[in-house]
């Protein structure tokens, strides 16, 4: 029988399996909550009708993929162009023909990463629509059964020059982040959260273990963030669920501090406007 891709409507998360899957390994795990009305997994063909496929172009190079209404967690991908071979890091829930049309007249994808499993969305349709190499942290490998990693890494991985891979772990093991020194912005996955105001501002930071259940980061994983964090220069954040300008390697630092100094919490911290 054909494994075939499943998404579970509660998280996003795609696997293959040979029949309707028994169970969701992300929604499973601590870090996310388990459906209240039980499973509910939805095959491509069901899936597409539901949603509204869009894209932008955010910064000049930085392409973002998303759909509506809300599916999953909600990820948004994000397509960084180049002439010599296309980034893309994290992904939408699910692409249609036109998103992969877009993507493909831009150049396609050379290389694909992402942060960790909450960011992956439908990472597998990228893989299989453009055939890319696929960068994921060695310690997060067991989330990624519905595609091929071809490059596990270990600490730091260097896409190309001025865009690099930092393992951070904390959130999840194998969780990374993606920094661009061209464009002074960090991908920064789930190791950063930001609240924004309703004018659309920025208005505040946080960082956790486990969101829905509000455990914060240990004192060790959260020096290991600023250790990785205190060595980058940034003025935007980007994450699988939002963009943000102002947010530098300054109020990473300080919102880190705070937590290390104090009892580690998942509270957001106000950014100074
Ligand atoms: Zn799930
Ligand atoms: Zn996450």
């Amino acid at each position: 029988m054909p494994l075939e891709p499943y998404a579970c409507s509660n998280c996003g998360h795609w696997q293959r399996y040979f029949a309707v899957p028994p169970d969701c390994p992300i929604c499973s795990d601590v870090r996310n909550d388990l459906p209240a009305e039980g499973w509910d997994f939805v095959r491509p063909d069901a899936l597409e009708p539901r949603l509204s496929y869009h894209w932008r172009e955010a910064i000049p190079g930085v392409w973002e993929f998303w759909s509506t209404p809300r599916f999953g967690l909600d990820s948004h991908g994000w397509l960084l162009t180049y002439p010599d071979g296309n980034v893309a890091f994290e992904a939408a829930p699910h692409y249609n023909a036109a998103q992969l049309a877009h993507i493909e007249s831009l150049g396609g994808i050379a290389m694909l990463a992402a942060s960790h499993p909450h960011g992956y969305g439908a990472l597998y349709q990228l893989q299989d629509h453009f055939a890319p190499e696929l960068l994921i942290q060695k310690s997060d490998l067991q989330w990624t059964k519905a595609m091929r990693v071809t490059m596990p890494y270990d600490e730091v991985f260097e896409i190309r020059p001025g865009l690099t891979l930092h393992h951070t772990g904390g959130h999840y093991e194998g969780h990374a982040i993606l920094h661009d020194a061209e464009r002074r912005a960090v991908f920064a996955g789930d190791a950063l959260k930001i609240d924004f105001a309703a004018d659309g501002a920025a208005q505040a930071i946080s960082c956790h273990k486990a969101y829905h259940k509000q455990i914060p980061l240990s004192v060790e994983e959260l020096r290991r963030y600023r250790s990785v964090f205190a060595a980058l220069d940034f003025t935007a954040v980007f994450t699988p669920f939002e963009y943000a300008t102002g947010i530098g390697t300054d109020a990473a630092l300080a919102l880190l501090d705070t937590m290390i100094a104090g009892r580690p919490n998942t509270r957001p911290m106000r950014l100074p406007r």
